[in-house]
């Protein structure tokens, strides 16, 4: 069937037979019972579909991640134990020692990291691009061992918006899969894989689950990559892999190889399967996604717009704002809306900051985004507290920086939690 997204929320990834479970079953269960050891054999050499160990794989999170498949327009999805293992996993699945990586610069702090340093003692080299790189300074990036191209849709902090259109040509005209995260739009208000992504990851943890309640990551795949057509770069999918006794996993899996790989490798070898009770609330959150997203950027915008026109503001940066230098990109890619988390900085820096945020009321105080209920953080005195003004400034991150996430609360009561801290000041 082909249903509209809305109604995907709801029903896909699990349709119940007759009289089973409304609500996706959370089976809470490390093993599965074989009658025979052949049986299970079977699945041991990847010849049979089923479950027996669920660091590998389960059916609560497999009904899930087939929801999210089918929301990103993708051919197979795998849920992880958090976005940074969404990350981690979609890079390595396709890099090893002696490889490198092509990175937007203004992504998430953790997978700058990530790839930055974790990657880089692993033996994975790279090069940072700016987003707005043309097309030639991209072509400039990219070098022979080169195995990706990889960037943030909507980028969390900084908020630029991904020319993706753009960066799949420059991936795809160097023979490499293109691979965004796609936190913060929510494939309600973005579906990259229709510009040309292959290969979608998520921190579930923030709009997906929506809610606070569980951490949770997934990676889905859009199938659309010919691994064949570049064999030399992708030996891992192209050639047999001898610890499942010589499969080829682009030959015999088809559009699911890569993240076939990424479970009978990488789950057996790092673990960081999501457990199926984070599943279960996982799944909650995605049945209102299609409701809350629209919200959230409703509540963004009209925090955004009334920031702008406020004499304690110096500056507000929100991709849905006319002002803004990614609103043509904003209007093309999330036509729709972008998300609630919008960055102001305040005229009277440090100080300033410091009674705004004493001040409020309803918005907390915390280090988290995308939630239902509101929440706002001082970078300056909190994440990055041990910068001085100079060196926070030198960093993009000026000491009067707030970074707001609009939730689902009533859009006057925020505008109104806002006046009264702006006021304060
Ligand atoms: C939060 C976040 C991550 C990391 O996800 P966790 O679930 O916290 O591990 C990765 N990318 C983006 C864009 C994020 O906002």
């Amino acid at each position: 069937m082909n249903y509209s997204q809305d109604t995907q929320c709801l029903v896909a990834g699990y349709t119940p037979g007759n009289g089973e479970p409304r609500q996706i079953p959370i089976i809470q269960s490390t093993t599965f019972k074989y009658d025979t050891s052949e049986d299970m054999g079977k699945l041991f050499d990847l010849e049979a579909e089923g479950y027996f160990y669920s660091r590998l794989a389960n059916p609560t999170c497999d009904h899930v991640a087939a929801k999210i498949a089918a929301l990103e327009g993708g051919a197979a999805a795998m849920l992880t134990s958090s976005g940074q293992a969404a990350n981690f996993f979609a890079m390595f699945n396709i890099c090893e020692a002696g490889d490198h990586i092509v990175a937007s610069s203004s992504i998430y702090g953790g997978t700058f990291n990530l790839i930055e340093v974790t990657l880089k003692k692993m033996g994975i080299e790279s090069t940072f691009v700016s987003p707005d790189a043309t097309e030639e300074e991209l072509a400039a990036a990219f070098k022979p061992n080169t195995k990706l191209l990889f960037g943030e849709i909507i980028a969390n902090p900084a908020l630029t918006v991904l020319d993706i259109e753009k960066f799949a040509k420059a991936a795809h005209e160097h023979g490499v899969p293109l691979i965004v995260d796609n936190t913060f739009p929510t494939p309600i208000n973005c579906r990259p894989i229709e510009w040309g992504a292959d290969i979608v990851t998520h921190s579930t943890t923030k709009y997906m689950d929506g809610h606070g309640a569980a951490l949770g990551g997934a990676i889905i795949d859009s199938g659309n990559f010919d691994w064949m057509a570049h064999k030399e770069k992708f030996p891992g999918l192209c050639e047999p892999d001898e610890s499942y006794h010589g499969i080829v996993y682009a030959e015999r899996f088809g559009k699911g190889a890569y993240i076939y790989k990424a479970v009978a490798q990488l789950m057996r070898d790092f673990g960081s399967m999501q457990s199926p009770q984070s599943a279960f609330l996982l799944n909650l959150g995605l049945e209102s996604l299609h409701v809350r997203m629209p919200r959230h950027a409703e509540n963004g915008l009209a925090v955004a717009e009334f920031l702008e026109r406020q004499p304690q503001v110096k500056a507000v940066n929100y991709p849905g704002l006319p002002s803004n230098k990614y609103y043509d990109l904003a209007r093309k890619y999330l036509p729709n809306g972008a998300c609630g988390v919008v960055s102001f900085e305040l005229e009277g820096g440090r100080a300033a900051a410091e009674k705004f945020m004493k001040a409020l009321k309803l918005i907390n105080i915390e280090t988290h985004v995308a939630d239902a209920r509101s929440c706002c953080l001082n970078p300056a005195t909190s994440t990055h507290r041990q910068m001085t003004d100079e060196q926070l400034a030198e960093a993009g991150i000026p000491a009067g920086l707030i970074r707001v996430s609009c939730g689902l609360e009533g859009t006057m009561d925020l505008i109104s939690d806002l006046k009264q801290a702006l006021d304060a000041i």
